[in-house]
């Protein structure tokens, strides 16, 4: 077997906790990426434990600043991370769970500090979710090795996808790189398997003896966000109201979302001018709301319990939830995607552009194509991007700029707030044609017409670009080409940088080029 799947096989928890090892003082959940109380599968399974146990319940986290510079973590979702952290503490302590928050050195200091607080407090059950990145593998399935060895029970289990990666191939046993056939199959195992979509308790109370024992750990306080990774204080500012952070307020916007505008999501999802899609992203990167949660909600607003009919939106935004699924799927099955290598291995050999004055032009809005621009500052100003704009700038960076998609994924996962690597790196594998069923790289959007067709009325690019808020409905797309360059030229705008339709040959022949090399 490939490596992966002999850590997936290391660490795949039946939830069956394994005969011989008793309880001693105290159960731990181990928290990641799913700082939740409720629908948290290991959280659930640990506090059945506790309670069989009559042991406490403790929840655990571990902040390692070393982490978020590998995987390039945004400040602005560290700090997301850290106001979670407290709300969450808060809903454990109305549970009588103590919250234990602990920041280490360096990366190989997680789980020696893990297995010292398992030893301090006569831990026997250490219960933990998956994260399917292949450092995040190694490292559970080293540590389920020495808890072994320490006569601790670890149970790491499935919870982040709605279909775990792994039972999903096609006739010929085959692993699915397409994603319409692999959503055929994901929807038709959720209907053959409707358990998939059973929520899970919160954890129950620890009664008050329990309580008592670990009274200490409910002292401990939230580390503040770690030295270099801090937001200025007008940013955090302005984020913290765009972003209130916990599992109430995902909680909420699912709801709001469900309410007011999923009816409408597959005729106006496409349109980044309003609000018509759910904002919910950063909760499930946080994983503040679980995929399984907002799938369930979504189809028990339908009139069916079908997830491929009834309501289109309802269809359509779980199709899009599908997709998180897909790119974790992807993940595990080609890990070499987190090595920095295109999903398909022929496109390793395109000539990429480093131009750094056109890549300083793309970050920070100022290439002279308005929608180009408009996204860009969105990322600035909100750390969120829309989707439909994500895959205009990732298209525009790779095939007109010609520069190495890398640099684009970079800079996404160091700057959004609900960066995840597995959506991202398929995003800018699907835009730039080197991912996973891509775009074909003789696709080439045109950023006018995109333009054109999904802000028409120009409200998107004038509520990010104010030097164009003069233009009219016509000459906010293109304003140099469409006889509005005095007017915008006094308002600093700058020039196209490039020429599209060059850029567009440019990129053919590039492509073409880098294909054919051995
Ligand atoms: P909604 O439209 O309400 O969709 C609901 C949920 O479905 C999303 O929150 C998301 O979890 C999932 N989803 C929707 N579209 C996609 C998609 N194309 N791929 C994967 N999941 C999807 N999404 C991230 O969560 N993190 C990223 O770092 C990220 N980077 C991207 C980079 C590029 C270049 C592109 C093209 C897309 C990227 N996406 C990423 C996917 C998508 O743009 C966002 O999930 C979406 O814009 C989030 O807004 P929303 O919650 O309002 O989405």
């Amino acid at each position: 077997p490939r490596p992966i799947e002999t850590l997936l096989g290391a660490l795949e928890g039946t939830g069956q906790t394994r005969k011989g090892i008793k309880a001693k003082d105290a159960v731990v959940h181990w928290f990641k990426m799913d700082l939740r109380t409720s629908d948290n599968r290991a959280l659930w399974l640990a506090s059945q434990k506790a309670k069989e146990a009559g042991v406490p319940l403790i929840g655990l986290y571990v902040i390692s600043p070393e982490d978020f510079k590998a995987h390039l973590t945004a400040p602005v979702r560290i700090d997301f991370m850290i106001r979670t952290l407290h709300v969450l503490k808060q809903d454990l302590a109305a549970l009588d769970i103590p919250l234990y928050v602990e920041t280490v050195e360096t990366r190989k200091d997680v789980p020696e500090r893990i297995i010292e607080f398992l030893e301090e407090w006569g831990v026997s059950h250490l219960f933990a979710n998956m994260e399917y990145e292949v450092d995040e593998l190694r490292r559970d399935a080293n540590l389920i090795k020495t808890c072994a060895e320490k006569g601790i029970d670890m149970q790491v289990v499935h919870d982040t996808c709605v279909v775990p990666p792994g039972l999903l191939t096609s006739g010929s046993g085959k692993q699915y790189s397409v994603y319409s056939p692999w959503r055929r199959a994901w929807v038709a195992k959720i209907h053959a398997d409707p358990e998939l979509l059973n929520l899970f308790d919160a954890p129950e109370k620890n009664p008050a003896n329990a309580r008592d024992k670990v009274a200490a750990l409910f002292d401990c306080e939230i580390p503040d966000v770690p030295e270099g990774h801090q937001l200025s204080e007008k940013d955090a500012q302005r984020l913290h109201a765009i972003w209130p952070a916990g599992e109430h307020e995902a909680r909420a916007r699912l709801e709001k979302f469900c309410d007011e505008k999923i009816g409408q999501y597959h005729n106006a999802r496409n349109f980044p001018a309003g609000v018509s899609t759910s904002n919910i992203s950063v909760h499930l990167a946080a994983g503040t709301l679980s995929a399984r949660t907002a799938v369930r909600y979504a189809r028990d607003r339908n009139k069916t319990k079908k997830l491929d009919a009834g309501m289109e939106g309802i269809q359509t935004w779980i199709s899009e939830l599908a997709w998180r699924d897909f790119y974790k799927h992807v993940m595990v099955n080609w890990p070499y995607i987190c090595m920095n290598k295109p999903f398909k291995p022929e496109y390793s050999n395109i000539t990429w552009s480093y131009n750094m004055a056109h890549f300083d032009a793309w970050k920070t809005g100022h290439t002279g194509f308005p929608i180009v621009d408009a996204a860009m500052r969105q990322v600035q100003s909100m750390s969120w991007m829309h989707n439909r704009c994500r895959m205009i700038v990732a298209s525009f960076l790779a095939k007109d700029l010609l520069l190495d998609w890398r640099m684009g994924e970079r800079y996404f996962m160091e700057n959004l707030i609900d960066g995840d690597f597995a959506s991202n790196n398929g995003g800018w594998g699907f835009s730039a044609s080197v991912g996973v069923d891509p775009q074909p790289y003789f696709r080439i959007f045109n950023p006018v017409l995109q333009s054109e067709k999904f802000d028409p009325k120009g409200e998107y690019i004038k509520k990010w670009v104010p030097e164009l808020r003069e233009c009219n409905e016509k000459e906010v797309h293109d304003p140099y080409g469409r006889g509005a360059a005095k007017k915008v030229e006094k308002m600093g705008y700058p020039k196209p940088i490039v020429v599209h339709k060059d850029s567009r040959d440019r990129a053919l022949a590039v492509y073409k080029e880098g294909l054919g090399r051995d």
